[in-house]
């Protein structure tokens, strides 16, 4: 027997592993062959995680598969398996095979998304004594020393740098090492996260009254007395409750084990983040008329195919699409509602539950309904989670004891034995797409995933994106639609607080709240009417009218500080960063100039550098600025800036919010972090102060993003009784994307969008596939960008496959970044793919499948 296993080789670490020269993407996928000795022959299996030696070294792999022969001369024995279950299921090999090959993604690296996290054991470098050392001639004390330290065993490199002489240290190693003396080996190191164990006890015989009479230690007769009063035979009790509540000591404990009236043992204790919180169960609302027809053909598409379910071993041969459908519905309509329904019904037929959200910090709600409805098998997964409780979350996935996945981007990979279905809400935003290899889009992983395993796919958005919306109306997803808000108790129980009061369900009324009004204010003619501030008048006075009828307002920023940038009113230069080439901006508090790529602070110069004119200083508007104005026009209004700047330490999303819903500010000045999903009923004006930041962006989904994030912001007002007002101040007030989210009107901006798009043949009618260089120097990065599209341009040639079409060589709009130049090749075409099998692929250059953006 042999075994197929992919390596996790310490070459993964670099930016393109396995690929050089002579290899191309073909690599990529590439196992190693190994045979199974005859010990491990029983128990070995594909998915599990096994040691296997690797030229000098010892490195752990996963078994791909197992094949009874193969053409590989002298093979080596598999080592010894690491874990007896399966780290990865059938169809999660499969999933790594197809993340491998649809995003050119090393084979490891996908593996890699499927580990529970701390199980990834790292490498760590060793010096060891080389047995046919030459001789050492005149050697330095330095050297003899080390040589000597290394006689009994290898030493991990970092231990024996611990020295104060560690720059001669190192540099002796490199010369003993050049000299073949030392040699310089890899080694595993143990996984970092542990299970944690407590002991528990229990008893083994109930004790008679005459034993207990008998008994003449009193701390003895105590433990045996709490162990009955806490249910005798049937409990279990932790040791260290017991000690606590009896005063025992660990050898009363020992004494009453040896004498047979308990056992006690270890445990795995679970750590979950979700264990103190103490939610009540809730019972389902009744579904609105729209909201029942919308589930009537979920559910159909559910138990369609929930009786026959293939397993996931057989599902190679299983080829049929997902059933998929595509919940549109703005915000408020009831979908989280028919997410939950989905996820009962699935569970009904014993299967479980993936639930992605874009972030989860964001969701706070969304957590809270879940966790409401499915109390005691639901799991979080985030990345502020420590590593043990991701860990154990892992774990108790993986052995069925979780019913539903709650997390963002990378819980599509969560282990769950019976997959039946998944939820994407927000399908549309791009933090479901990975900005490091493997670059996977969620969405597009969820489809495979669930064609691999017979599950159903949702995806929810009140703005879907172009892609989705396009297959939607193609037949590819079921097109499902919730036109009408939710009326809720509007009363604000619905609140940011991380631990709201449950839920009371009032029956929906019957009529659906009309969407807040949308004012466009033209910038262009405010500044003709002589007003030079950022605030129109219009959202002066309502501002105003807003503070003084007591209720809340936020003003809208799309990004911090993106129009701060500082320029000379004499010459037009712009300061940029010296290391990045991107506009700086100013920040009042330490009055000083910040690169948002490096961060690197710049003083503000008195001078122009380029014409030495004094008339040089900040435009636009960033949160402070606008902050600032807010301070000087209402002195007695209370304003609270919410960024990144103030909102990095870990729960001051929460904090913030909790003030302003408990208002305790009036204004809440902020970012598009602030237009994510939140119910502020008592916010009735919303002011974007620039709704055109984003639209000149040099990048074709620049106007989605827009429409999508107006769209957003416009629908904060009005969630409340109180009547809404949003303000949109714009220099282009006919654009389409803002005319669009102005009226709420998502089928207009898409005909419009999808026009554009099939023009110039744009996704979801192409496909694209980036090609990025990022290195040092700009001539290089010029030249490696020439001579990758000369490459390309002879390859379609030889290919015939005149459709396929090349965009670039040009340089990034993030020109250069960290002191790096990044030039792209972008490819354009039905089936882009093809141009790169087998194609040798230069070093410092990135593939990006369906880039998210070509900034
Ligand atoms: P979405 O996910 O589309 O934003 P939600 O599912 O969150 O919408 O619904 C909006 C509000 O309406 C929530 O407070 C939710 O509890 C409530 N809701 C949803 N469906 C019903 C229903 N059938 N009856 C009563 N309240 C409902
Ligand atoms: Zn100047
Ligand atoms: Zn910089």
């Amino acid at each position: 027997m042999f075994a197929e296993i992919v390596v996790n080789a310490p070459l993964s670490r670099r930016r393109v592993p396995y690929l050089n020269r002579t290899e191309g993407f073909a690599a990529l996928a590439q196992t190693f062959t190994y045979s199974i000795p005859a010990h491990l022959a029983e128990q070995l299996q594909a998915g599990q995680l096994v040691t296997v030696p690797f030229g000098a070294r010892k490195l752990q792999g996963i078994v791909m598969a197992l094949a009874d022969e193969t053409t590989v001369e002298r093979v080596k024995d598999v080592y010894e398996i690491v874990d007896v279950v399966p780290v990865l299921s059938r169809a999660q090999l499969e999933l790594a095979r197809w993340l491998s090959a649809y995003y050119f993604a090393p084979l490891i690296e996908c593996v890699l998304q499927m580990f529970p996290p701390g199980l990834e054991a790292d490498t760590r470098t060793m010096i060891a004594l080389n047995p046919d050392a030459p001789r050492l001639v005149n050697p330095k004390q330095l050297h003899v020393q080390l040589v000597e330290r290394l006689r009994e065993r290898p030493l991990p490199l970092d231990e024996l740098l611990r020295d104060v002489r560690k720059r001669e240290t190192q540099q002796a190693i490199d010369a003993l090492v050049r000299r073949r003396v030392l040699l310089r080996q890899t080694e595993l190191l143990p996984p970092r996260a542990k299970e944690k164990h407590e002991r528990i006890v229990r008893l083994i015989a109930e004790p008679s009254e005459e034993v207990l009479a008998a008994l003449h230690a009193p701390r003895q007769l105590a433990v045996l007395q709490y162990l009955q009063q806490r249910g005798g035979l049937n409990v279990v009790v932790s040791a260290r409750e017991l000690t606590r509540a009896t005063g025992a000591s660990t050898s009363t404990l020992r004494a009453l084990a040896d004498a047979n009236f308990m056992r006690s043992e270890q445990r795995t204790v679970w750590r979950d983040p979700l264990a103190d919180l103490d939610v009540p169960p809730t019972e389902p609302p009744t579904l609105t008329d729209e909201q029942h027809g919308v589930w009537e053909a979920i559910r159909e598409l559910l138990t369609k195919d929930g009786g026959r379910r293939t397993a996931a071993s057989t599902s190679t041969s299983v080829f049929h699409l997902p059933s998929a459908a595509l919940l549109f519905g703005v915000t408020g309509s009831g979908k989280t509602e028919i997410y939950l329904r989905a996820v009962a019904e699935v569970l009904a037929q014993g299967r479980q539950s993936i639930v992605l959200v874009p972030e989860i910090a964001l969701t706070p709600q969304t957590i809270w309904r879940f966790a409401e409805r499915f109390p005691n098998r639901l799991a979080l997964l985030h990345s502020q989670l420590s590593m043990g409780e991701r860990y154990d979350q892992w774990r108790r996935i993986r052995a069925g004891e979780i019913d539903v996945v709650i997390g963002s981007r990378s819980a599509i990979f969560a282990p769950l034995p019976n997959l039946g279905l998944i939820v994407l809400d927000e399908e549309h935003e791009a933090s479901y797409k990975q900005d490091k290899s493997p670059r996977y889009h969620a969405r597009e992983v969820a489809l495979e995933y669930a064609r691999l395993t017979n599950a159903m796919v949702i995806l929810g958005s009140a703005t879907p994106s172009l892609e989705t919306m396009w297959k939607a109306r193609r037949g590819e997803y079921r097109l499902l639609e919730l036109r009408e808000r939710i009326e809720t108790a509007g009363d604000g129980r619905q609140t940011a607080d991380s631990r709201p009061r449950p839920i009371v369900h009032h029956p929906p009324s019957a009529l659906s709240r009309p969407p807040s009004a949308v004012e466009i204010v033209d910038m262009r003619a405010e500044l003709k009417a002589g007003n030079t501030s950022i605030f129109s008048r219009a959202l002066r006075d309502g501002l105003a009218q807003t503070l003084a009828a007591g209720e809340q307002a936020i003003l809208f920023l799309n990004r911090r500080g993106a129009a701060t940038f500082v320029m000379c009113r004499d010459c037009g230069y712009v300061l940029r960063c010296r290391r990045c080439d991107n506009p700086l901006t100013y920040h009042s508090d330490q009055d000083d100039l910040v690169c948002h790529y490096c961060n690197r602070r710049y003083a503000q110069p008195p001078h122009c550098p380029n014409c030495w004119s004094r008339r040089i200083k900040h435009f636009g508007a960033g949160t402070q600025k606008v902050e600032e104005l807010v301070r000087q026009l209402f002195p007695q209004a209370r304003a609270l800036r919410w960024d990144r700047d103030v909102t990095t330490a870990k729960g001051a999303h929460a904090r913030l919010l909790k003030k302003f819903v408990a208002h305790e500010a009036d204004i809440l000045i902020g970012t598009q972090m602030i237009a994510k999903g939140l119910d502020l009923p008592l916010v009735t004006l919303v002011g974007v102060v620039s709704a055109d930041t984003s639209l000149h962006l040099p990048d074709f989904r620049a106007s989605e993003r827009t429409f999508q994030l107006l769209t957003q912001v416009a629908g904060r007002a009005g969630r409340s009784r109180l009547a809404g007002n949003v303000i949109f101040q714009t220099y282009s007030p006919t654009h389409p994307a803002i005319v669009a989210a102005a009226q709420h009107d998502y089928d207009a901006f898409y005909e419009n969008e999808i026009q554009f798009r099939a023009a110039l043949n744009y996704p979801p009618l192409s496909r694209l596939l980036r090609l990025l260089f990022v290195g040092r120097g700009e001539a290089r990065a010029r030249a490696e960008a020439v001579a990758l599209h000369r490459q390309l341009h002879e390859r379609i040639r030889q290919l015939g496959a005149s459709d396929l079409e090349l965009i670039g060589p040009a340089p990034c709009f993030v020109h250069k970044m960290r002191g790096e130049y990044r030039w792209h090749v972008i490819v354009k075409g039905a089936e882009p793919h093809e141009l790169l099998r087998d194609f040798v692929l230069p070093l410092g250059w990135r593939v990006d499948v369906d880039p998210m953006d070509l900034l």
